[in-house]
């Protein structure tokens, strides 16, 4: 198994760090891709991120990619990218820099679903103001949905790959390995 993350932009490396810790072969992607189970969008700066990806082509296949089914973690501006908004493939949309200036960064812990309580950092990140009925709410923060599912895709408004936990990268792989 081989987990693509794209490293346009953001904390790719982390992603990377929390991989290898799991025994898994990753493969960091800023052009096109092949042979990979799974994909990782971390995160970053989704407006830079987008403007990346278009500039380097890898809008259409990736979104395409992704609408064929493969799996796929967004995790902060990667959960923004997956938006109605931008690559439009989860029926989700993100409000960016939600928690305002004064709490653009925290840590917390919270239940999350089919896991249990999980310690979440938090950077300036968005939170899920919408979603389809297809989507499926995993975890809220003071009421606010952070963290999701619809079919292959997962994301969480909160950066896994910066804490010592593996558990939601290891959902990830789970599905990864459902699919395969
Ligand atoms: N605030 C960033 C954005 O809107 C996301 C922050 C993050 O990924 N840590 O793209």
């Amino acid at each position: 198994m081989r987990i693509a993350i794209l490293a346009l932009q953001g904390a790719f490396a982390e992603h990377e760090q929390m991989l290898r810790l799991l025994g898994v072969e990753t493969t960091l992607i800023r052009e096109h891709w092949k042979d990979v189970s799974g994909l990782i969008i971390p995160g970053g700066e989704s407006t830079s991120m987008m403007r990346i990806m278009r500039d380097e082509g890898l809008f259409e296949p990736l979104r395409q990619a992704i609408l064929d089914g493969l799996p796929v973690l967004g995790t902060c501006a990667g959960l923004i990218m997956l938006d109605r908004n931008h690559l439009d493939v989860m029926d989700i949309m993100a409000r960016r820099n939600a928690y305002g200036r004064q709490l653009g960064s925290f840590n917390t812990e919270e239940e999350f679903k089919g896991i249990g309580r999980i310690p979440m950092t938090f950077i300036r990140a968005p939170y899920i103001e919408e979603a389809g009925p297809e989507v499926e709410i995993l975890a809220r923060v003071d009421g606010k949905a952070v963290a999701a599912r619809q079919k292959n895709m997962l994301v969480t408004a909160f950066h896994p790959e910066l804490t010592n936990d593996t558990r939601i990268h290891e959902l990830f792989l789970s599905m990864v390995k459902s699919k395969n």
